[in-house]
């Protein structure tokens, strides 16, 4: 809203309440909806890391979101549904099962509420029968419109304008509205398969804004900490939840509002029409995983260009590729050895930290790093590389771009190596070194069993 850096304070101290704008269920989310849902993830992830309760929520859209975005057209939902000669509620099914595979591929927390538009009728509807009480809604028959004069702060999200908006959809033809920038917040239409009889009438549906204004209201209550979306949902989606919002209930709604900026495809808008809508199965079908997509995401900074194409995913993949095999080579330098962490990489662990503190700045949290990599190339000891190790897996804990990393395991080699060692310093009564050895391997889910002359080992805890 302020168009700057802001400090963030929680509402209320230690728990931070988001909401994300959720996809629309009619086709199988792309990944440009994916670089909006990753921020999500992202921003989840990091004040966790801070030592901060999250409370996250992310709707489904299964009703009146209209192609176009605006006030007119068909529901997004209806019309694929009567392309595809499938029923709408069957659609929301099978997209909303893609969606959260999707999810789980890309190694997204699950958020704690994802609730849908059509599970919350009587929300929506109790909050446009208030605003209409309070004066800042009226009905024109089954419809329903939020009187835009009503609410002074109109275009505080967007700057954009009452008047020059006004200008704008006079062009277009809806004569029953006082302004013509009045926005729905409940339409009617016969000929609309998901619709509900209420009070305004038996063929009604609500409109996209109260929605995402309703259910947020219901799971993280009038004013909350951050709202989400990507750039296309600051107007007029995010512009009309903040009028119909602060309008029923008199306070602010969103202390912050984050927009992540468009993701590019070759350089442009991605459109059906030049067959560069890509779903996570495309990048697949070219040998790629979701988390190399997740890392390209991570390396742009959320307002940031980020162009996909197929040679910069390329590039991401090989270099997540680097960062796991570092965590393999840490693995297997560090050897379970006791962490200690020295300056360098106290430098590193600052920088790392610094860089997402300030607005979470991905690209150069990557970048800190890649620190780490350069130091494990001049050499470690086993100490500092556990304590690179520790650090490595506690980024990657905000960042998530390692997956499923097996644990380190000291290898049989590894193992009878150690022994040698211990045996060597018993040897020559080094009894500390034997111990810190015996220790070291303990750590590593080694047992030993000594014996009279010698000694046996096994895994196990
Ligand atoms: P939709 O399914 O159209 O309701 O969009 C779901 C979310 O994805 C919204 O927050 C959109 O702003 C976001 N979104 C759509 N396209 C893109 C894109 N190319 N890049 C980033 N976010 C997008
Ligand atoms: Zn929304």
């Amino acid at each position: 809203m302020s168009k700057a850096v802001e400090e963030f304070q929680p509402l209320e101290s230690g728990i931070v309440r988001m909401y994300h704008c959720g996809p629309t269920v009619y086709q199988r989310p792309h990944i440009g909806n994916y670089r909006a849902f990753l921020f999500a993830d992202l921003l989840r992830r990091f004040f966790e890391w801070q030592g901060l309760e999250v409370l996250q929520v992310m709707n489904l859209t299964d009703v009146g979101h209209l192609v176009g975005d605006a006030e007119e057209g068909e529901d997004k939902l209806e019309a694929q549904a009567k392309k595809e000669k499938v029923d709408p509620w069957k659609l929301v099914e099978k997209v909303s099962e893609e969606f959260f595979l999707d999810l789980e591929a890309l190694g997204v927390k699950p958020a704690h509420h994802y609730p849908r538009a059509t599970d919350h009728i009587p929300e929506m509807v109790s909050m446009v029968e208030n605003l209409i009480e309070k004066g800042h809604a009226y009905r024109v028959g089954e419809n329903v419109y939020f009187d835009v004069s009503s609410f002074k702060p109109y275009g505080k999200l967007s700057g954009n304008n009452v008047d020059d908006l006004e200008a704008g959809a006079r062009l277009a033809v809806n004569t029953e509205k006082r302004n013509p920038a009045d926005f729905a917040l409940w339409k009617a239409d016969a000929h609309h398969i998901m619709k509900w009889d209420t009070v305004f009438g038996p063929h009604g549906f609500p409109g996209w804004h109260i929605e995402c204004s309703a259910m947020a209201m219901k799971y993280l209550g009038e004013s909350f900490d951050i709202h989400t979306g990507g750039e296309d949902n600051i107007f007029p989606h995010h512009e009309c939840e903040i009028a119909q919002s602060e309008s029923a209930n008199g306070k602010p709604f969103v202390q912050h509002w984050m927009h992540t900026r468009f993701l590019q495809v070759d350089g442009g808008k991605m459109s059906k029409s030049l067959g560069n809508v890509y779903s996570l199965d495309d990048l697949s079908e070219r040998g790629f995983s979701s988390l190399d997509f997740r890392f390209l995401v991570l390396k742009a900074h959320y307002r940031g260009v980020l162009n996909f194409t197929w040679e910069a995913l390329k590039g991401a993949a090989e270099t997540r590729k680097a960062l796991l095999d570092l965590h393999g080579r840490l693995c297997s330098v560090s050897r379970g050895a006791k962490a200690e962490e020295s300056p360098v990489l106290l430098q590193v662990r600052q920088n790392f930290t610094q860089a997402l503190v300030e607005d979470l700045n991905t690209s150069a949290a990557l970048a800190a790093l890649f620190e780490i990599r350069a130091l494990c190339l001049e050499g470690l000891l086993a100490s500092e590389a556990a304590a690179a190790l520790v650090l490595l897996e506690e980024a990657d804990a905000v960042l998530g771009f390692l997956g499923e990393v097996a644990p380190c395991e000291l290898s049989d080699q590894d193992v009878d190596d150690l022994m040698m060692q211990r045996r060597a310093a018993r040897d020559s009564r080094d009894f500390a070194q034997a111990d810190a050895i015996r220790d070291q391997l303990q750590e590593a889910g080694i047992v030993l069993e000594d014996g009279a002359d010698s000694t046996a080992w096994h895994r196990g805890r």
